[in-house]
């Protein structure tokens, strides 16, 4: 049986032969099954043949509606089984992953229309599975829910318990089979970063660790996250070397779901946590076995200088409003112990070439700590030109943690995700300015790329209300209050309610807590359970009100259950240390980096409304920042054509 929906003729090139079957697809498959045959759908089949064809980058920029994912899907899963290595979509994050495999998600209908079996398994984050290591340190504590961890311990497939018994391995763990854990709750037992798995004991019956090998062995695509996806990009060769095998297997493509996410990904897993006590774990390791004093000395003088360096973070930096962070302020000090620190570890990795010609350590320990000292100086390596770098300090159990990230990752996707020859595709409603893609090709390193715009289909005129009160949280959390409640009546619940921060989204709760009419309706907080989870519950319970602080761009609610946004206010960017120093970058920071942040997450919150063709409803927006002009203005620019903006009457 051919590998493919089409009979394959090897004598003709093989896209011309997938271009002309989506064609069919779209005007002849899918009408059968009620579908439009839409315009938009060709032309960006169209698109994206010459991007596969050629291997080439395309920005592929399409409105709401214009049924994009079908159209890179059908590419992707035919390119796949051509090439024999899977096609890697990357989803914006997490949440959004599930959303693509839900069961009236466009795989599923693809599989359905086209009587096509489609091989989609999901590579997720680590941070979406039980670390057991601390689970095991969760049962022991004298946690509130110490209890509850236990009997999660207990439900875990056998094999977690003895070891020897002769059975087939398989993932679990995964966060989403516990959807009532709160985040807090799912903290202390899921995979962080201070986790070496490479060097654990419990790695071959890990959940995590035997996810991997489930998705690696996809035919024909796997979905993860743009952070993922990036933190692949950046181990490759690290893991490589250490003999492990890279986080996804060879690929065939990648699509950038909401491509214009990805800087920020890319940043995030580039981004380095050096906690004293783990630094000191790492390189105690070195002592194990029988080495030369020098090292020795060396190992003792730098976890000296590394308790040093965090006892003087901890006096030059002080707590951000509202965060759990502490702002640095560097200072000569502060910046000559850094180079000590790095200096120390340059010499014990000089000490380490020596001794591993004399077979004292364990190779592989070896290995691994080399690894790590490596991390470390690359990242500690980016105070030497500190206008590069964007650094913070956290506190968790009174331990301080230094976090430092790349300000800009341009020319690392450019070397490692650009050159590579394979089709990779952008996919979002918002890639442009204005059309010009010059933005996006210049901020991610893009160095040649095709592009095209498509707009919806949707008839926005007739289809969404726009109305908006400019009050503020501080001085009209009451009015706010009553609009919302007024608001939920005439819909009976049935909302989306967009905060811009997890502390508005907390004080909302508390306001709403205080007003007895609020009980009429189910709300659902982002944060109290596995958002996966609780989309489908807004989704199948049509009464109930969804609130969420990472919503504003991907979920795809058809129907009544999403019949009104509110936003609690425009989304400008947090006070947060990445925009902090994009900011101290800018001429205008405020016309070059709060605005175009907020107009690009605004459209985005607009374009959850509108799902399909008889979808109808109201956007609410909340901000008393619309009382300047200037910022008004803006803001209905990004309005849909036609649709009606009204002040609402406060
Ligand atoms: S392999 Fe990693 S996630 Fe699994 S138990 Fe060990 S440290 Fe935790």
């Amino acid at each position: 049986m051919s590998n493919y929906p089409f009979s394959f003729d090897p004598k003709e090139p093989f896209v011309q032969q997938v271009s002309d079957w989506v064609s069919d697809v779209f005007y002849d498959k899918l009408p059968e099954f009620g579908f439009e045959v839409r315009d938009e759908q060709i032309y960006m089949a169209y698109q994206l043949e010459r991007a596969y064809r050629d291997k080439q980058t395309i920005f592929a920029e399409a409105g709401v509606g214009t049924g994009k994912t079908l159209v890179y899907l059908l590419y992707a899963i035919n390119y796949a089984r051509y090439t024999r290595k899977p096609a890697i979509i990357a989803c914006a994050d997490e949440s959004l992953i599930e959303q693509l495999v839900k069961p009236e998600g466009d795989i599923a209908k693809l599989a359905n229309y086209l009587d096509f079996t489609i091989d989609a398994r999901l590579g997720k984050s680590p941070d979406q599975y039980i670390c057991l290591n601390k689970l095991d340190d969760a049962r022991a504590s004298m946690d509130e829910d110490a209890m509850l961890y236990d009997e999660m311990y207990r439900s875990l497939p056998k094999f977690v318990h003895s070891p020897e018994t002769m059975q087939a391995f398989h993932s679990y763990g995964d966060r989403k089979d516990y959807p009532d854990l709160h985040d807090e709750q799912w903290e202390k037992i899921g995979w962080d970063v201070f986790q070496d798995c490479l060097v654990c004991s419990q790695r071959h019956r890990c959940g995590q660790t035997l996810s991997r090998e489930h998705y690696r062995k996809s035919t024909d695509i796997i979905i993860c996250s743009h952070d993922f996806y990036m933190e692949h990009i950046w181990t490759y060769e690290a893991r490589k070397r250490e003999g492990q095998l890279p986080l996804l297997p060879e690929h065939s493509s990648v699509v950038f779901d909401e491509g214009h996410l990805l800087e920020t990904a890319a940043q995030k897993a580039l981004t380095y946590k050096l906690n004293h006590a783990v630094f000191e774990s790492i390189i105690t390791r070195l002592l194990e076995g029988e080495v030369r004093e020098s090292l020795a000395v060396a190992v003792e003088e730098s976890i000296v200088q590394s308790e040093n360096l965090f006892a003087l973070l901890d006096v030059h930096s002080s707590p951000v409003p509202g965060s759990d962070r502490r702002e640095i302020a560097w200072n000569d000090e502060l910046l000559r112990e850094v180079n000590r620190f790095c200096d120390m570890i340059a010499s014990i990795e000089e000490e380490l070439v020596f001794e591993s010609g004399l077979y004292t350590l364990d190779e592989y320990q070896l290995k691994i700590v080399e690894e790590h000292l490596e991390m470390i100086q690359l990242a500690l390596g980016l105070f030497k030109k500190s206008n590069q770098l964007i650094s913070w300090v956290t506190e968790d159990k009174d331990a301080l943690t230094l976090v430092i990230m790349p300000k800009w990752v341009k020319e690392i996707l450019t070397k490692q995700l650009f050159s590579s020859k394979m089709p990779i595709v952008f996919s979002s409603a918002t890639l442009s300015v204005q059309g010009n893609f010059d933005y996006m090709s210049e901020s991610l390193g893009v160095e040649q790329a095709l592009s095209f715009s498509v707009e919806s289909p949707y008839d926005y005129e007739n289809q969404m209300k726009i109305q908006y009160a400019p009050l503020s949280s501080e001085q009209h959390m009451e009015k706010k209050l009553t609009a919302t409640l007024e608001m939920l009546q005439q819909t009976e619940g049935r909302a989306l309610l967009l905060f811009r921060s997890k502390e508005e989204l907390a004080e909302f709760k508390q306001g709403a807590n205080r007003i007895p009419q609020f009980a009429n309706y189910q709300f659902l907080y982002e944060g109290t359970g596995e958002i996966s989870s609780l989309i489908a519950e807004f989704q199948q319970n049509e009464i109930s009100c969804l609130c969420a602080v990472t919503l504003w761009e991907g979920l795809d609610i058809p129907g009544p259950s999403l019949s009104q946004v509110i936003m609690w206010s425009l989304p400008f960017p947090s006070n947060d240390p990445v925009f902090a120093a994009r900011r101290k970058d800018a001429v205008n920071p405020f016309e070059d980096v709060d605005m175009p942040y907020m107009l690009l997450r605004l459209k985005q919150g607009i374009g959850r409304l509108i799902r399909k063709q008889d979808d109808k409803g109201t956007i609410t927006i909340f901000d008393e920042k619309l009382q300047d002009p200037t910022i008004k203005e803006k803001v209905l620019q990004i309005v849909p054509a036609g649709v009606t903006v009204e002040q609402l009457d406060r």
